[in-house]
């Protein structure tokens, strides 16, 4: 299994993360692909990859979250480190818009989200974007940009069947994580109605664990949960849905 969103350079694993990799590995969970969020989790990223070279893959770019400050001239300096090496990433991300903790620099938000999803069409790579509150404009921007060479994962999704079905239209993918398994979700309506075709899989690790783990720490190992909790909704063997979503994963991620 592929766990497609984890942050594994999080603090949160500073004590135990070589545990947290033998439970992945025992649990069947064996590449991890880590989203860039800042500047400092580059570097934790790139030990972690040193570390694990044969489970650990690594993307490029800047979350929405921070885009703030300096937030061009960071954009700059990764515009380098593209250009230098592309290979050393799987994939652009984790970019995207938030409109949740702050709407007054959408514009911002836009710019830089337009400019990330250059590289992707510039080195062919997929996007692992984060939307929160932010449908609306996001979905904008990628009709805007609509080309069969640009698409991605939109990770950690929640949102309806209109939306999903749209994004299936134009070529995407969707991240189902721990927040499926949640009372309340409308997760699994959705995807009783789209099928796997169109799935990969991610804890976004170490948030959002799955039911029983709810509020607890998130690790990569807990996919195997997740892949287990939409077997049985969706009357799938378990084997089915690690196939799927793992072949899924290999084609978008391009391995
Ligand atoms: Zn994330």
């Amino acid at each position: 299994m592929i766990d497609t969103h984890a942050h594994l350079d999080s603090s949160k694993f500073s004590e135990d993360i070589d545990e947290v990799m033998k439970r992945a590995l025992s649990a069947g969970v064996t590449s991890m692909y880590l989203p860039n969020v800042d500047d400092e989790s580059l570097v934790r990223m790139n030990c972690l990859q040193e570390r694990y070279p044969n489970h650990i893959e690594l993307m490029l770019g800047l979350h929405p979250c921070d885009i703030k400050g300096e937030w061009e001239k960071i954009l700059d300096r990764y515009d380098k480190l593209w250009e230098v090496n592309p290979s050393a990433f799987i994939a652009v991300g984790e970019i995207g818009l938030d409109l949740y903790w702050d709407k007054s620099n959408i514009g911002e938000q836009i710019q830089a989200l337009n400019r990330q999803l250059d590289w992707c069409l510039k080195y062919d790579k997929p996007f692992s974007m984060h939307v929160r509150d932010a449908w609306e404009p996001t979905l904008k921007v990628l009709r805007e940009r609509k080309c069969p060479e640009l698409n991605g994962v939109l990770h950690c999704f929640t949102g309806s069947l209109e939306i999903a079905s749209e994004l299936i239209d134009m070529g995407h993918y969707l991240g189902i994580g721990g927040v499926a398994t949640f009372k309340n979700s409308n997760v699994v309506n959705v995807l009783s109605e789209i099928g796997l075709d169109r799935i990969v899989l991610e804890t976004d690790s170490p948030y959002l664990a799955p039911v029983p783990y709810r509020g607890k720490r998130n690790e990569s190992s807990y996919l195997q949960n997740i892949a287990i909790f939409l077997s049985d909704k969706l009357d799938y063997s378990f084997e089915y849905v690690d196939q799927v979503t793992s072949d899924n994963a290999n084609r978008i991620f391009q391995r």
